[in-house]
């Protein structure tokens, strides 16, 4: 018999959109379904005021893949934003990422060969050789100053882990640059989309069938009769009721207040690196659109254990989490089901990074692009 649709994609997220774009030009009818009241995921944002409130945390667009750029600029315009937080230690302002402003504003120092050398004091003075942990690797990178002010407090408060804890990697997601420049990313593009990231989803899903508020474990048989092939975008684990325990996530409430005034920080972006501020960053959301409002929308971003029933954030990839996921994993390749996005694949992925996957896995499905 034949079955209403060809693909059945849970998850309204970039993951799902871009597979169900690139399947309904081939010809394919796909139902895209999902448990939020919104499409668009993580990247989703909500219009207040006229402001684009970012509502998983702020968004940022940036690839060095030509390919993927132009891939994305299909379904909007991007500005000219680009990344440079800022962090604020009990009122001490600093530039991120850790460049010579920063090193200039802490030490002094004005050349990039002074800097150097107070690393490496630093550094020798700590007596790290060969980094073990984020706390080894960042007093390497830039030294214990740096260590103490600008990453311990802002790390052990994301991570909800001492910084001895936690692998090396993750601080390595930061440049560290002996010039001036407070660009946060070293990629070849970067922006905002205009007029929100729901602008690229909504194109994207434009005359496609779309269910909101429909979990997938809720009707499970009858969903999945609907169409010949799942694309499953939602948590790996769940797809197979726990069987072989939780995956582990951090997760991250929002405290939102919108302001009568019209510029509260000046930066779309405010890291607050002490240990004791209990949020890591204030979002000022306007300021990623060059916003003119009268307004002013911001918001506190707390990061928080994860239970089994809150959202997922940030996927755990310690040793343990990575061990249970390849068990989920092995099944997953045995099933007739295509698993994709950050939570089937249990990974940190960048929007870029997603798409790139998605496309990834069109080729292999269609043996073309
Ligand atoms: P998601 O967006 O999570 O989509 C999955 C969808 O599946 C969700 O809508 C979910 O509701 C749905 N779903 C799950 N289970 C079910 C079910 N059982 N039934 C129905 N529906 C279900 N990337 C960048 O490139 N730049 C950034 O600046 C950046 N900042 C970030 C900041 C934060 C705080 C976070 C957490 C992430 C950030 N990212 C950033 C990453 C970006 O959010 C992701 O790469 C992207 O949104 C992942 O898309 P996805 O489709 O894989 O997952
Ligand atoms: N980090 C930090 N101080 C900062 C910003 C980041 O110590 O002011 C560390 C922190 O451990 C964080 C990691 O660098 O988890 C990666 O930062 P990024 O901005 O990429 O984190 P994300 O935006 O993904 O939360």
């Amino acid at each position: 018999m034949t079955k209403k649709y060809d693909y059945l994609i849970v998850g309204a997220g970039l993951f799902g959109s871009v597979f169900a774009y690139e399947a309904n030009k081939r010809g394919k009818k796909c139902l895209v379904i999902d448990k939020k009241e919104h499409i668009g995921g993580h990247i989703y944002c909500e219009n207040i005021e006229g402001i684009n409130v970012h509502k998983y945390g702020a968004h940022i667009f940036h690839t060095s893949n030509e390919e993927i750029w132009e891939y994305v600029n299909q379904f909007a315009d991007f500005n000219r934003y680009i990344n440079s937080p800022i962090a604020n230690y009990k009122g001490e302002i600093y530039n991120l990422p850790f460049n010579m402003n920063t090193f200039n504003k802490l030490w002094g120092v004005v050349s990039p060969q002074e800097a150097k050398e107070k690393i490496e004091e630093q550094r020798k003075k700590a007596g790290v050789e060969d980094p073990q942990n984020l706390e080894e690797q960042a007093i390497s990178l830039v030294g214990t100053d740096i260590y103490e002010k600008l990453i311990k407090g802002y790390t052990e408060k994301q991570w909800g882990r001492k910084a001895t804890e936690l692998p090396a990697f993750i601080i390595k997601r930061l440049p560290v640059r002996l010039t001036y420049d407070n660009n946060y990313f070293n990629d070849k593009y970067q922006g905002i989309p205009i007029g929100g990231y729901n602008v690229i989803i909504e194109n994207m899903l434009d005359g496609i069938d779309i269910k909101l508020e429909t979990d997938f474990f809720d009707n499970r048989k009858e969903l999945s009769e609907l169409a010949d092939k799942i694309v499953f975008t939602g948590m790996i684990d769940e797809y197979y009721d726990f069987k072989y325990g939780h995956l582990e996530y951090r997760s991250l409430e929002f405290e939102n207040e919108l302001l009568n005034i019209d510029n509260y920080q000046g930066n779309a972006v405010v890291n607050y690196t002490d240990r004791e501020t209990p949020y890591t960053r204030i979002l000022e959301h306007k300021h990623f659109e060059f916003g003119k409002q009268d307004k002013t929308i911001i918001t506190k971003e707390y990061p928080s254990e994860w239970e089994f029933g809150d959202d997922p954030y940030y996927p755990v990839n310690d040793d343990k989490n990575n061990k249970l996921f390849e068990k989920y994993k092995g099944l997953a390749d045995k099933e007739n089901v295509i698993f994709g996005g950050r939570l089937a694949d249990y990974h940190y992925y960048d929007m870029h990074h997603v798409i790139f996957h998605a496309l990834d896995t069109i080729k292999k499905v269609f043996k073309n692009y």
